[in-house]
C-alpha cells in the first residue's frame, strides 16, 4: 500500500475506511512480506486490533487526535509497555519492558496504532542490518542488497509499504543512512529535541530518536508528536516546539544552501554525485542561491565517533550483567563466570569489539591520548559548521558515498563498513539536525540528498524537503513486492 499519513488522516475522517480495516490490511501485508524481508521483530497484532478498535470509538465520538487511528511501526530500541524490546540483541531477546519510552507514550497518547517493533543492528551499532540477532533485513528495492543501518528494519518497512512511517534512531547515521539506502525520507533532530527516556542507549552524547516516513509532510506529522521537553531525559531541551508543517508552502526564493567541498571529493560515486547535482539543480531553479563552503575538519569525524560512541557504549552496556534484567547464562560456576558468560553468548560480535576499544580508550594512560583528544577535535568539528552556517541557510550534499552495497560485501571490513557514515556522523558529534531524502537512482537504487540545518531548524529543513518533494516524485516511487 501507498498511503501516507496525511491520505490515512483524511481516509478515517471522511470514513473511507476505517482504522480497523486498514490496520488489518497493513497486518497481512506484513505478514506477507515479512518472512522475505524481515523488517519486523515483532508483531503486535492483537494490541493494533484494540488500539484501531478504540481509535474508530474515538473518532465516532468525535474526539480524534492529532495520529487517532493511524498505523505506525517503531524501532525495537524504544521500550513498549508489557511488549518485548530486544535493541536486536540476543542479550535482550527475552526483555518485556516495564514502561514505554517517552515517545511511545506520546505517540500513543495522540491516538497511533502500533503494528510491531523493527529489525535492527544489535544495539544500533552497524551501517547494514547484518548485525541483528534476528538475522538481515533485505532491502526491497533488491533483496540481494543491504538496507542499511542500524535502523533498516523500520527504512525497509516504510519503502515497501508495510507501514506508512516509522520511527529510528541515528547515533551517526542510523536514520539517514538507511533513508537513503531504501528510498524513503528520513529526519534526525536536534540533539536534545526528542526525549532519549527509555531508547535504549547506545552513545548518550550522540543518540537521537527521529521518524522515517514517504514524504517531509509525513515526517513533520510524525516528529510534530515526539518532539519536546522531557523533564526525565537530562539532555532534553527546554524549549517550545513550532508548528512543523507551519512553513511547508514557504517557496525557496532567497533561500542560501552550502555545498560543502569535501563531501563532493574522492570517495564519492560518480553516479551519486551526478543524482545530487541535479538535485542541486533544481533547488537553484526554484531560487536558492548555491554557495560553496568548507567543512574541513570532515575526514576526522568517523576517528573522533569511533572512539567517543565506543567509550559511551562501553559504559552504558555494562548495565548488561545477566544479573537485573537480559540474558543469563545456565548454571554459573560464580559470579565471575555468570558475568563473563552472560555477557560472552548475550553479545555479538561488533558489539563486544566495540566494547573492548570503548574501554580501552577510557582506561588509564590512554584516556588523554584517545577520549579527551576526540572530544578536542569533536569541537573543531562544531566549529566547521557553525561558521558554515555564518554563511548559509542549509547545507546539502550527499546521504551516502554509494548505494546499497550487497549483502556480505563489507561484513568482514569494518573500517569499510564505518566510512559508509563519512557525511552523516559529523552532524551527530556536532548534534546538528538532519534529513535525507530521495533524489533519484543509480543502478536502479535509491539516492539520498542529505539536507543540515542549524540548531532547531527542523522546521525550514522540513520545508526545504517539501518544496523538493512538491517538484519531483522520486519520494513516491515504490520497490516491486512479490506477490
Ligand atoms: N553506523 C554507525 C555505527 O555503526 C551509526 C549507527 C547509528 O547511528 N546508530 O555506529
Amino acid at each position: 500500500m501507498s498511503h501516507s499519513i496525511k491520505q490515512i488522516q483524511q481516509g478515517l475522517a471522511s470514513g473511507e475506511f476505517s482504522s480497523e480495516e486498514i490496520t488489518a490490511d497493513y497486518l497481512q501485508l506484513i505478514k506477507q512480506h515479512n518472512p522475505e524481508l524481515n523488517c519486523f521483530i515483532s508483531i503486535t497484532d492483537e494490541l493494533a486490533t484494540q488500539q484501531a478498535r478504540a481509535a474508530d470509538a474515538s473518532i465516532a465520538g468525535g474526539d480524534a487526535r492529532a495520529l487517532t487511528g493511524v498505523p505506525l511501526a517503531h524501532k525495537d530500541i524504544f521500550c513498549t509497555d508489557g511488549i518485548k524490546t530486544s535493541c536486536g540483541s540476543r542479550m535482550l531477546d527475552n526483555f518485556i519492558a516495564p514502561y514505554n519510552a517517552t515517545i511511545i507514550e506520546k505517540i500513543n497518547s495522540a491516538g497511533a496504532v502500533m503494528l510491531g517493533k523493527t529489525n535492527m543492528d544489535e544495539f544500533a551499532m552497524g551501517s547494514s542490518n547484518e548485525n541483528s540477532f534476528y538475522g538481515p533485513v533485505a532491502n526491497p528495492w533488491n533483496r540481494e542488497r543491504v538496507p542499511g543501518g542500524s535502523s533498516g528494519g523500520s527504512a525497509a518497512a516504510v519503502a515497501a509499504g508495510l507501514t506508512p512511517a516509522a520511527t529510528g534512531t541515528d547515533t551517526g547515521g542510523s536514520i539517514r543512512q538507511p533513508a537513503a539506502l531504501c528510498g524513503v525520507t528520513g529526519i534526525k533532530p536536534t540533539y536534545g529535541r526528542v526525549s532519549r527516556y527509555g531508547m535504549i542507549a547506545f552513545g548518550s552524547s550522540l543518540d537521537q530518536g527521529g521518524a522515517f516516513a514517504r514524504t517531509a509532510e509525513d515526517c513533520a506529522i510524525l516528529l510534530q508528536q515526539m518532539a519536546g521537553f522531557d523533564q526525565r531525559d537530562s539532555t532534553s531541551i527546554d524549549q517550545p516546539v513550532p508548528n512543523y508543517s507551519g512553513d511547508f508552502e514557504r517557496d525557496l526564493k532567497g533561500l542560501r544552501i552550502g555545498l560543502p567541498e569535501e563531501y563532493f571529493a574522492e570517495g564519492l560515486d560518480a553516479d551519486i554525485a551526478r543524482v545530487i547535482e541535479s538535485a542541486i539543480d533544481q533547488y537553484r531553479k526554484l531560487g536558492a542561491e548555491i554557495i560553496d563552503v568548507s567543512l574541513p575538519n570532515t575526514r576526522l569525524s568517523i576517528p573522533v565517533y569511533y572512539v567517543v560512541a565506543l567509550a559511551e557504549c562501553s559504559s552504558n552496556l555494562s548495565r548488561f550483567d545477566g544479573v537485573r534484567f537480559g540474558h543469563r547464562c545456565d548454571n554459573p560456576k560464580d559470579l565471575e563466570d555468570l558475568y563473563k558468560r552472560s555477557r560472552g553468548e548475550g553479545f555479538g560480535e561488533e558489539v563486544k569489539r566495540r566494547i573492548m576499544l570503548g574501554t580501552y580508550a577510557l582506561s588509564a594512560g590512554y584516556y588523554d591520548a584517545y577520549y579527551l583528544k576526540a572530544q578536542q577535535l569533536r569541537r573543531l568539528i562544531k566549529q566547521d559548521f557553525e561558521k558554515a552556517f555564518e554563511q548559509v541557510d542549509v547545507i546539502a550534499g550527499p546521504t551516502t558515498p554509494e548505494v546499497a552495497f550487497k549483502l556480505g560485501d563489507k561484513t568482514n571490513d569494518p573500517v569499510s563498513m564505518y566510512l559508509q557514515d563519512i557525511y552523516t556522523i559529523s552532524l551527530n558529534l556536532a548534534g546538528l539536525p538532519g534529513m535525507s531524502i530521495p533524489a533519484g537512482f543509480s543502478q536502479g537504487l535509491p539516492v539520498g540528498l542529505q539536507l543540515i540545518g542549524n540548531y532547531f531548524d527542523e522546521a525550514r529543513l522540513l520545508n526545504v524537503a517539501h518544496q523538493f518533494q512538491l517538484h519531483s516524485d522520486f519520494h513516491l516511487q515504490k520497490p516491486e513486492l512479490n506477490s
